[in-house]
């Protein structure tokens, strides 16, 4: 008999259900779940194509020492010894983690527990940090959490969206079609694209701002100007739930339409336009993503917008809020667990003693990390500089996806212990492992994941663990327990993770934290197996919410005082390029691949859509540097070199370039897009300003 299994794409931030069939033959097909509430049936191409990946081709199926195959007890016992050693020579802080967003909860509480509560260090980061940690820092110093505030259905009920920063049709294609069925049926919504570039996203606006890298604070500090002109706040809201209006407001109370139009490259009539459609529309979200996040005002822009929706009480009610669309599958669920550098567990604050002794208390933890680790380009730099001597790096392809990638190359080179855990043999990355550890891959593994819209959902085993792959907990376990730290990391298996995980949301959480899953803290082996799809919060003896849930709906909010804060915001626009790089490069993703393609590049049908790397150019640059269509460009930067094939376009504005992130060196020599991205990064929040990169081009 074909059996089918419920589980979760292992995409994008979308988190859309997934039924999974196994036919006798072993075929298997999948196909939307009707009864998910993310997706409702519906898929991607990139969703639909999953049965396409799942063959063991290039697969990694057994742990491998220097090279050559070897036993887990063998690369375990030499993981666990050498980051003892590493440590009792040089301390906690010289060894690290980088994780990823592609890792399940329950990977991701194993990996930071044992790295800030039994190792010491906060040197645990991840490849989310690469994707919404702007978003992160500006909820937390908005909302003193970091709190998503509203759900996809706030999305179709809205009367204006605006989204900027997000290419949604490719990017989040799920909730790109939902936004499409809502306008179809409500034609009187609005939506406002704001991009530099005409995307696939834009055919559907009603209003394209083709704005200016980085020009987001203007336009978003000059509609809070405008809004307090037109009289248009919502004083009552202001006075009685935010503090800090005032400064806010003094910051760009002088930004007229002309500023704002210098600031953005905008012309001053869609700048007014826009303004009249957001003042005079009472049901507001505001999307946004990594056009947004990834810049070196990440974190301002994000705060230039919920600065917007707080002024005229636009959030926490249906169809109204900031929403921040996260891109991976799991960077929600990472965030729970406190995988970043600079977080806790279950949201709590590595900066507060108070949180770090109620954390360590719940651990029982010989230590805890008492301040920030190294973020992912610091922490990059210090492996180059010696600073970190043993890194492992899991689910992730960072000599591929990180900004400056030929130095994380150089780094890992240069580093004397490396390990890796992944489900590939052969990447950018695993060709400088000392230790390879085979990892279980989508369909083989069990665990949680959350999606934008803080929905926790299962992901569920349907084959069975090729080779001798294990689930990345089960690893870090092991090393922990070989590291001496056996009770604390004796798992029976993913449902006890999740319990302890949810256990530990709810430890002397009076409601002063925004995550809380404690009605699962007892979760038993059948109750998680049949776990379906829930929001939280789930507080210890509560269902899970009938319908949609929403924060902020009694305008408390996570500030001791209970207030939100505006955050003053000082528009500012670098000019990057010079007269040696003269083009902005924006980088991002296209619709039919993911991340570094080791997945999505399997399979012929996605492949199709662009079947080579390439890079956006407008007409008149390519008639000026002397291009016809499909020719072969070479991009420079400071830091690197790509070589792309031309794709002339008058979506693209003149001066500037798009290219995708996905290629690495396996599928065309020298199309790293990241290797020409440098490591500067937002101050606040330490994303790289993967938007914004100012390169030079010519014919090959
Ligand atoms: Fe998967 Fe995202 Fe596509 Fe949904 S929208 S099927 S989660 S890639």
């Amino acid at each position: 008999m074909p059996v089918e299994t419920k589980t979760t794409c292992p995409y994008c931030g979308v988190g859309c259900g997934v039924i999974a069939r196994v036919e006798e033959t072993g075929a298997v097909s999948v196909r939307g779940d009707p009864d998910h509430p993310a997706n409702f049936g519906r898929l991607c191409s990139k969703g639909s194509a999953l049965a396409e990946t799942i063959d063991l081709d290039g697969r990694l199926l057994t742990p491998h020492i220097s090279g050559a195959p070897a036993s887990w007890d063998a690369a375990l016992d030499l993981v666990a010894t050498t980051f003892a050693d590493t440590i009792r020579q040089h301390g906690p802080d010289s060894v690290a983690f980088y994780v990823s967003g592609q890792l399940l909860t329950e990977d991701y509480y194993v990996a930071n527990k044992l790295m800030k509560g039994f190792i010491g260090s906060a040197n645990i980061d991840t490849n989310s940090r690469l994707c919404m940690s702007s978003s992160v820092a500006g909820h937390r110093r908005a909302f003193g959490s970091d709190t998503v505030p509203g759900t996809y259905a706030d999305i179709e009920l809205a009367d204006l969206v605006v989204l900027t920063g997000s290419n949604l049709a490719w990017c989040h294609p799920v909730i790109y079609q939902r936004l499409a069925t809502a306008k179809a049926a409500r034609p009187q919504m609005k939506v406002v694209v704001i991009d530099p570039r005409r995307t696939a996203t834009s055919d559907i606006a009603d209003l394209h701002l083709s704005i200016l890298p980085d020009g987001d604070t203007a336009l978003f500090g000059g509609l809070l100007a405008d809004l307090a002109t037109r009289g248009m706040l919502d004083r009552a809201f202001v006075d009685d739930h935010t503090q800090g209006f005032d400064a806010a407001l003094s910051h760009v109370a002088d930004l007229g339409i002309a500023d704002v139009a210098e600031s953005t490259g905008l012309d001053a009539a869609d700048i007014e336009a826009f303004y009249a459609l957001f003042a005079a529309s009472e049901r507001v979200v505001t999307c946004y993503s990594q056009g947004v996040n990834q810049s070196s005002s990440g974190s301002d822009k994000v705060n230039a917008i919920i600065n917007c929706h707080l002024a005229t009480g636009r959030i926490g009610r249906p169809g109204m809020g900031p929403f921040s669309l996260t891109g991976q599958p799991n960077a929600m669920g990472g965030r729970e667990v406190g995988g970043l550098a600079n977080m806790l567990a279950a949201h709590m604050a590595i900066e507060r003693a108070e949180d770090r002794d109620t954390v360590q208390r719940f651990w029982q933890s010989p230590v805890i990390a008492d301040k920030q680790g190294l973020k992912a380009v610091d922490l990059f730099r210090a492996v180059a500089d010696g600073r970190v001597k043993a890194i492992w790096i899991m689910a992730t392809n960072p000599v591929v996806s990180m900004p400056e990638a030929d130095l994380v190359r150089a780094a890992l080179v240069s580093c004397p212990f490396v390990v890796v855990s992944d489900v590939m043999a052969e990447t950018d990355t695993t060709a400088h492992a000392h230790v390879l550890l085979p990892s279980l891959g989508w369909g083989e593994k069990h665990g949680t994941v959350t999606n934008s819209e803080r929905r926790i959902s299962r992901q569920r085993a349907f084959l069975s663990a090729p080779g001798e792959a294990k689930a990345d907990w089960w690893q870090m376990a092991e090393v922990a327990r070989r590291m001496g730290f056996d009770t604390a990391f004796d798992f029976a298996g993913p449902a006890a993770v999740f319990a302890e995980h949810a256990a530990l949301s709810a430890f002397e959480n009076e409601g002063n934290r925004d995550f809380d899953i404690g009605a699962h803290a007892d979760i038993t082996v059948d109750t998680y197996d049949a776990l379906a799809p829930f929001q939280w919060p789930q507080p210890a003896g509560t269902a899970p919410n009938a319908a949609d849930s929403r924060f902020f709906a009694d305008g408390r909010f996570y500030h001791p005082d209970g207030r939100a804060r505006f955050v003053p915001v000082i528009p500012a626009r670098d000019q990057r390029t010079t007269a040696a790089h003269p083009f902005a490069l924006n980088t991002g993703r296209i619709r039919d691949q993911w991340h570094t393609m080791t997945r999505t590049g399997k399979t012929a049908r996605l492949t199709a859509h662009f079947a080579e790397p390439f890079v956006e150019i407008h007409p008149d640059d390519a008639k000026a540097l002397g291009l016809t269509p499909a020719d072969l460009v070479v991009l420079e930067s400071p830091q690197g070199r790509a070589v792309l094939r031309a794709l002339v376009t008058p979506r693209q504005k003149p001066g500037h370039l798009f290219a995708p992130m996905h290629w690495n060196d396996q599928f065309a020599s020298a199309a790293r897009i990241d290797a020409l991205v440098p490591g500067l990064v937002d101050p606040v929040s330490g994303q790289p300003a993967s938007k914004h990169v100012a390169v030079a081009a010519a014919k090959l």
